[in-house]
């Protein structure tokens, strides 16, 4: 599975990297950033918790 950040509509809530700490993180802003663009399996559901939890819908898992 793979995951895709609209930078332009993340507004840096946080919830993503409190979520999945393993694919996300954050810039000195408190903006989402990715740690991988390939998800581990293992952090898979985490990351998917992360997409439906983002409030601007920025972020996107896409099956590989
Ligand atoms: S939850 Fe969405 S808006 Fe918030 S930091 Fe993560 S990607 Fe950005």
């Amino acid at each position: 599975m793979k995951v895709h950040l609209d930078e332009s509509l993340c507004v840096g809530h946080g919830r993503c990297y409190e979520l999945s700490a393993a694919v996300f993180s954050e810039d000195e802003c408190g903006h989402a950033v990715l740690l991988c663009q390939k998800i581990p399996r293992e952090h898979e559901a985490a990351a998917r918790k992360a997409e439906l939890n983002c409030p601007e819908d920025a972020i996107r898992l896409e099956e590989d």
